[in-house]
């Protein structure tokens, strides 16, 4: 049984997108205005919001909170009914557990990633319960996100950062230190906040070609920032590291549990050190213009369980705690 969706977040997000869009073109031409001292306070606790679609077998209820998925992006399921021992899904290849949360019911995201070919994808859930197993099947569509090519320069003693082996170097120490799950949600009520309230600028997913020479991906969203900016964690969770990549310059990446990570470059100074516990909105950072930067920014991005995902998800998703 298919229910209409009762919050078109996907709607919401692309009229964000479009806004943010409009945003680059104007950041383009306005210098932008840091308010760190202004930040609106974060954000209460919400209701769990009504599925996008509910499917029922066996006595259990497996519920989507999205309509469809767009590359790059990652979308909440959640099971529930009676005597459940376990879950997992496998989608796109993938396969996973559904996490237990006290008193409410079993949860899992489910992602593509930005290079997932646009076009509709089996989604296979297995649940055992005390009833015995019980399986759903639907197809889940994923949308193109529609990313933007960029040219960029890199010149002087920065040139060097556009060779591929350094990149895919930094690329294998990423994949290593985010490879590990955290079996809890380090995450809290107040859900993920943009790391600083300035213009965003280079969007998530962008082609790039660096120097005329090299083409490579942009992994997250870059925004202004003036070097000395604090840089605030977009959720709570532990830091996993703290120090000097060659392409990210001084770098800060925060474990949120069950396999999502969020990571912030090209800081002038770091303000928090491996195992500390951050809570959402923590200052973790001044940004600076570390690393293969071309001038004052904060590069931020997330990966869910090895792979970088759009963040700007996350700012308007329900997460259970
Ligand atoms: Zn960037």
């Amino acid at each position: 049984m298919m229910m209409p969706c009762a919050k078109p977040s996907v709607l919401i997000c692309r009229l964000q997108r479009a806004l943010l869009t409009a945003a680059l073109i104007l950041c383009c031409l306005v210098p932008p205005i840091f308010a760190q001292d202004a930040l609106a306070p974060l954000a209460q606790p919400e209701p769990r919001p009504m599925p996008s679609s509910l499917m029922v077998e066996g006595g259990l209820r497996l519920e989507t909170y999205f309509p469809s998925l767009i590359q790059a992006g990652a979308g909440l399921l959640r099971l529930s009914g009676d005597g459940i021992q376990g879950a997992d899904f496998s989608f796109r290849g993938e396969t996973g557990a559904f996490f237990p949360v006290e008193g409410d019911g079993w949860y899992a995201l489910v992602r593509a990633d930005m290079d997932t070919a646009a076009r509709n994808y089996e989604l296979a859930v297995r649940a055992q319960s005390d009833a015995g197993a019980v399986t759903f099947s639907r197809d889940l569509r994923v949308d193109p996100a529609g990313y933007i090519l960029q040219r960029m320069t890199l010149a002087g003693e920065r040139a060097y950062l556009v060779d591929r082996e350094i990149e895919e170097a930094e690329f294998a120490t990423l994949a290593a230190l985010t490879r590990s799950q955290q079996p809890e949600a380090l995450w809290d009520t107040a859900g993920f906040e943009l790391p600083l309230q300035s213009a965003l600028a280079t969007p998530f997913g962008a082609f790039r070609i660096l120097n005329e020479e090299r083409e490579t991906r942009h992994t997250g969203w870059d925004q202004l920032a003036a070097v000395g900016t604090p840089i605030r964690a977009l959720a709570a969770g532990e830091v996993l590291f703290a120090d000097r990549l060659e392409i990210r310059g001084n770098t800060v990446i925060l474990d949120h549990g069950h396999g999502l990570y969020s990571a912030y470059a090209h800081f002038s100074e770091l303000q928090v050190a491996v195992g500390m516990r951050v809570a959402a909105g923590q200052i973790i950072g001044l940004s600076g213009n570390t690393g293969r930067s071309s001038g004052p920014h904060l590069h931020w991005e997330v990966v869910l369980r090895g792979e970088w995902i759009d963040g700007l998800v996350f700012l308007d998703m329900w997460l259970p705690v």
